[in-house]
């Protein structure tokens, strides 16, 4: 096997078609910059889908990995581990939050704060109160539950009978919300700023409202800060940003820096009822993830790593509104610190996958959310030379899907 050829059409020949992925293949990364087979070089503005938080190798991870690769690597949940014992109490330390979950991606996450939400209205309230609600075009991850709690039917139909109970109601829209919550209602789930569905932020008002409603009718709330958390939005979870305090946050993505791991956060109140036996994994919480996601939490909870965040959302913004006033195709640069979406405008409508493919013959690696959405979720310490190139690569991309 050593000696065969690695090619992308191998990929069609042994993968299962779930996925399209690019036509090149990269080999290695460094910070903001990745190589393809043929050594070609490219810009990241993809990050992974907003994972690679510290770039790709970043030595400070690289080492940590190899450190912890010499001396555990899983023991299950059978034992517990240092390494996770060390990150639980430095996230619950930063947040709102008593209590961790570990798990390896975000939909596990989600799938356990939904288990958490139902368990705790069943044991504090009956049977009766199970319903869940979460809102249109909201992302929650690939698994039969979560992907219901998802906003796009488009996703979840067609695998038969679904998780019963969940309904759904237009984001920003507190009267919606309002007039379908009732003393049923166990869970509110929302993206604190969609990311999947197009980069869209909450009105200012409109999360304490929902916080409000929450209350007012005995249901958890739920942020999904799978895309949103560990930095990427400039604060260390966007929730801190908002003036509202979930009940259950989950995180992935940026957490692990590029190592598979998600993890559930709550206070003892609410975790209380995940007694022994409720729910586990067996790679949940192993000690070479939580090694990894240690090192990479402690350097992005930091105030010059969280300024520096915004400090490159306003080079981003700059760099966009320059492209946008030379060739007029966004109508809007949507998002928070560096989760960005630039809307294209009617004259653009859907062509969101036309400028991907020009960018990476340009050679930078952008993502869509959504059909008419370009969005960047860079290294959050990306060099500022590595966005002033990104962004020329951008313009030439630009250029040319507008020039045709
Ligand atoms: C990516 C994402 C998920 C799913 O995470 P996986 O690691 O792919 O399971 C869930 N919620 C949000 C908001 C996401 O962006």
């Amino acid at each position: 096997m050593s000696g065969m050829a690695v090619t992308r059409e191998l990929f069609d020949q042994v993968m299962v078609p779930n996925y399209a992925p690019a036509q090149v293949i990269p080999v290695r990364g460094q910070g903001a910059r990745l190589w393809d087979q043929e050594n070609r070089e490219y810009i990241d503005f993809a990050g992974g889908i907003a994972v690679n938080c510290l770039g790709h190798c970043h030595p400070a991870l690289v080492g940590v990995l190899k450190e912890q690769s010499e001396k555990l690597w899983h023991v299950s949940n059978v034992f517990t581990n240092e390494p996770a014992l060390r990150l639980a109490s430095k996230m619950v330390d930063a947040t709102f939050a008593d209590k961790a979950y570990f798990c390896n991606s975000g939909a596990e996450a989600n799938e356990a704060a939904f288990k958490l939400a139902r368990r705790y209205a069943l044991d504090h309230y009956g049977e009766e109160k199970n319903q869940i609600i979460a809102f249109n075009q909201g992302f929650h991850g690939r698994t039969f539950f979560t992907v219901t709690v998802g906003g796009q039917a488009i996703y979840s139909d067609g695998f038969g009978p679904k998780p019963g109970q969940i309904s759904h109601v237009d984001y920003n829209d507190i009267e919606a919300l309002a007039a379908i919550m009732s003393q049923r209602t166990c869970a509110v789930v929302m993206e604190p700023l969609q990311g999947e569905g197009g980069v869209i932020s909450p009105e200012p008002e409109y999360v304490k409202a929902v916080r409000e409603l929450c209350d007012k009718h005995n249901a958890l709330l739920i942020f999904d800060e799978v895309q949103t958390g560990v930095g990427r939005t400039g604060a260390l979870f966007a929730y801190m940003d908002l003036g509202v305090t979930p009940d259950i946050l989950t995180s992935a993505k940026s957490l692990g820096g590029g190592f598979p791991i998600g993890a559930m956060l709550t206070t003892s109140e609410i975790a209380k009822v995940l007694t022994p036996g409720t729910h586990g994994s067996t790679y949940g919480g192993n000690p070479l993830a939580c090694a990894v996601a240690e090192a990479a939490f402690d350097m992005i909870n930091t105030s010059a790593i969280l300024h520096g965040v915004k400090e490159r959302e306003a080079w981003f913004r700059d760099g966009i509104a320059a492209i946008n006033e030379k060739y007029q195709c966004f109508e809007q640069v949507r998002g928070k610190g560096l989760l960005l979406g630039c809307v294209l405008n009617e004259q653009f409508k859907d062509r969101a996958k036309d400028f991907l493919q020009a960018a990476l013959d340009e050679q930078l690696m952008v993502l869509v959310a959504g059909a008419n959405v370009i969005r960047f979720a860079p290294s959050l310490v990306i060099s500022h030379e590595d966005v002033t190139e990104g962004l020329a690569r951008f313009e030439r991309a630009v250029a040319k899907v507008v020039q045709g």
